[in-house]
């Protein structure tokens, strides 16, 4: 038996040690080792690999990430009551997991792998807080240098951000879509029923693996934004007046691009964004 085999079951520490989950944090625990083995598998190859985990907790997935081989964790909690779970971890794993007491939301990642001595690009996976989630793949899709220190995220989401992650043009497209599908290949690997989490979601949570497209095409990611939130914020106008917004007048820089005016923000693909946001920067 290794060291992480013999470790007690989730359910007995989170009970001896008293960890209840906690609303305010996203606190929702996955025990279930088939998935959080699951997970780690589809998140691979991790032998060998450094992986930044967000959100430990009790260290179920943790334990998984180790199971498959990973070479390091580092692992950003925000709640300190899950240290002690995480050093038993540590120790059973041989020290190859890294605990950073942090707000992840806060945090500068290569900084933080720099201190470790840990070696970019590593393996983003979390079973992220869903208070948060959105605001870290955001954070982390739009890096200022790309490729950045991360080859891939394995990520759980609320079943519908996933659906608009991996959205083409429609009711679903939107910010969200067009960022992360401009830097990453995006894709929904399977579904997880609230039953699996303790305490259980009041929805159904999907895995999204997102892997990164070293060379996109090239787009300045501060227009990116700037002209993804002027479209989508009013996404039932036409682009001609909801483009207003950034400050010029939206006809000739659309005509130069080739998008016709009345185009709704969901109707237009990718690289229609891509060329705005070039034309903007301009
Ligand atoms: N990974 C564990 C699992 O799968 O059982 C716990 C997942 S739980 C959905 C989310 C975790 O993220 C909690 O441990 C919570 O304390 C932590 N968390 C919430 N907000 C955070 C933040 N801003 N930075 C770092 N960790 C955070």
């Amino acid at each position: 038996m290794s060291g992480l085999d013999a470790l007690p079951p989730l359910r007995e520490v989170i009970g001896a040690q008293n960890l209840t989950a906690r609303k305010s944090l996203g606190q929702n625990f996955l025990l279930d080792l088939n998935l959080t083995g699951r997970i780690a598998r589809e998140a691979g190859p991790l032998a060998g690999r450094d992986v930044l985990e967000i959100g430990p907790g009790p260290g179920g997935l943790t334990r998984a990430l180790l199971a498959e081989g990973a070479a390091h964790v580092l692992a950003i909690e925000r709640d300190d009551r899950f240290l002690p779970a995480l050093a038993d971890i540590d120790a059973a794993s041989g020290g190859r997991l890294i605990v950073e007491p942090a707000d992840a939301l806060a945090a500068d990642e290569p900084a933080l792998l720099a201190r470790h001595g840990l070696t970019p690009p590593v393996t983003i996976v979390a079973n992220l807080p869903y208070n948060v989630g959105t605001a870290l793949l955001v954070k982390w899709l739009t890096e200022p240098r790309w490729p950045a220190w991360f080859s891939s995220m394995t990520l759980m989401f609320q079943r519908e951000v996933a659906m608009r992650i991996v959205a083409g043009p429609g009711a679903e497209f939107g910010r969200l879509s067009v960022l992360a599908q401009w830097r990453t290949r995006p894709r929904i690997l399977f579904d997880v029923n609230p039953r699996a989490f303790l305490p259980p979601p009041s929805i159904v949570s999907s895995v999204v693996r997102l892997d990164v497209i070293p060379d996109p095409a090239p787009a300045p990611v501060k227009a990116l934004e700037a002209v993804t939130a002027a479209a989508f914020g009013q996404r039932r106008k036409m682009l001609r007046a909801s483009l207003r917004t950034l400050g010029r007048d939206p006809l000739p820089i659309l005509a130069a691009c080739g998008i016709e005016p009345t185009l709704r923000a969901e109707q237009l693909p990718v690289a229609g964004f891509l060329a705005l946001a070039n034309a903007y920067a301009d």
